[in-house]
């Protein structure tokens, strides 16, 4: 697979599949411009060797053709971001974007409509992908991670049209790539992962892959509760996912033939209701009284996950280890997050990924401290099942 590194892009014109998706309040200004700024670089990049860009993007789920989800509206804030003035066409192809690419400069920036008006981009459509190729650009550049796990026109689809040469990954996907193989082939050991969120279900195919990579798995927050009912102990009210019981002890059993230590909560934190005022109690995680649900874990498993964590090399964390949203159960994810942010500072390498996580962690404000943060959710989550991407995978077919 060639990088931006191995391409000429001097008179040339670049199509950037970027991750615009950001979120608008009311008056539909952008509320948050992450996703804008880790594309900057790669926009950068190109248009300081003198080429110029069309950047295009989803944003939400629009149902067909919608004023209230059109890129239009983001133009502001990519132009702040970029700092240059960016040119908005209300339409991702035909002879109206073949016309504003062909009048394109280099260091010009045009952004084209958002990609879901046209049903063709989930569908993955070959007709909409070869459009989208015959809009006049030389290159096309994937550069939006989070939706790399899908084979839509735009991500996967429309790279056939483009060949080895001249097509490559963009500076935030080859980090994310680069990032997710150190903590995940190359890690040094010991290699520690942190797996928490609702239910194993969802998080199944991440955990079996784990068990060939890593030498301590630590299983925290809702998922917790059908493997310790699966080892036969009293879990309460707790979310339970019983028709995962038998495939929880499997994956016990599997992490013991091959050496994976797999550590579990010894106490929690337990409530009488689904509620941040509900009354609460720590208790034994291995008898949660009946009318009572675990909703974090507690002060001697953040002890024994915080030492586990300072002898790790590499760690590799997805999943709140509680009710997090509510306050008085966010403790051990807080917890986990300054443990991983500790141990990085001790030169352990760090990855922490999906939506709850991250928020954890920048509540924290230890986003500097952590070695990568992923901006994929799905994404990251099908990197960590072992899975091929297709829109890693198209960029080298
Ligand atoms: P996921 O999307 O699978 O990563 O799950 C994240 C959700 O899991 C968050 O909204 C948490 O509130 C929830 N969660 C974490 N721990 C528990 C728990 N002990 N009981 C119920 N839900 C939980």
């Amino acid at each position: 697979m060639k990088t931006l590194k191995d391409l000429n892009f001097k008179n040339k014109k670049t199509l950037i599949r970027v991750d615009f998706n950001v979120p608008l309040n009311d008056a539909l200004q952008v509320t948050d411009n992450t996703r804008i700024q880790a594309a900057k670089p790669t926009i950068e990049k190109i248009l300081n060797d003198g080429g110029s860009v069309i950047l295009m993007s989803h944003l939400g789920r629009p149902k067909g053709k919608d004023d209230k989800f059109s890129l239009r509206h983001i133009v502001p804030e990519v132009e702040k971001v970029l700092g240059r003035k960016v040119r908005f066409v209300d339409d991702c192809t035909g002879e109206k974007v073949k016309k504003a690419v062909a009048g394109l400069k280099p260091g010009e920036v045009l952004l084209l409509e958002n990609l879901r008006f046209y049903p063709g981009e989930k569908q993955g459509d070959e007709n909409f992908a070869k459009a989208l190729a015959d809009i006049g650009a030389d290159y096309y550049i994937n550069d939006a991670f989070g939706t790399a796990h899908r084979a839509h026109a735009s991500t996967a689809v429309i790279a056939r049209f483009f060949d080895k040469e001249h097509k490559a990954p963009g500076l935030l996907l080859e980090k994310e790539i680069t990032s997710i193989r150190k903590a995940l082939d190359e890690g040094q050991k010991p290699v520690t992962a942190i797996i928490g969120g609702a239910k194993v279900s969802s998080k199944i195919g991440v955990i079996e892959n784990l068990l060939n990579k890593v030498d301590n798995l630590i299983i925290v927050g809702g998922m917790t509760f059908t493997f310790l009912k699966a080892l036969g102990n009293k879990t309460g009210n707790s979310l339970v996912e019983d028709d995962k019981l038998e495939l929880a002890k499997r994956i016990l059993e599997e992490a013991k033939a091959k050496g994976v230590k797999i550590i579990l909560p010894v106490d929690v934190v337990i409530a009488d209701k689904f509620s941040n005022d509900a009354q609460t109690k720590i208790v034994d995680a291995q008898n949660i009284p009946d009318g009572w649900q675990g909703l974090d874990i507690g002060p001697e498993t953040r002890k024994l996950i915080d030492k586990i964590i300072q002898n790790s090399k590499t760690i590799i964390w997805n999943g709140p280890a509680g009710v997090f949203e509510f306050d008085n159960f966010a403790k051990g994810t807080e917890q986990i997050g300054l443990s991983i942010g500790k141990a990085s500072g001790n030169g352990a390498y760090s990855l922490v990924g999906g939506g709850d996580s991250v928020a954890a962690v920048k509540k924290l404000r230890l986003t500097d401290k952590i070695s990568y943060i992923s901006t994929g959710g799905g994404a990251l989550l099908e990197m960590l099942e072992g899975k091929k991407l297709p829109g890693i995978a198209a960029l080298s077919e």
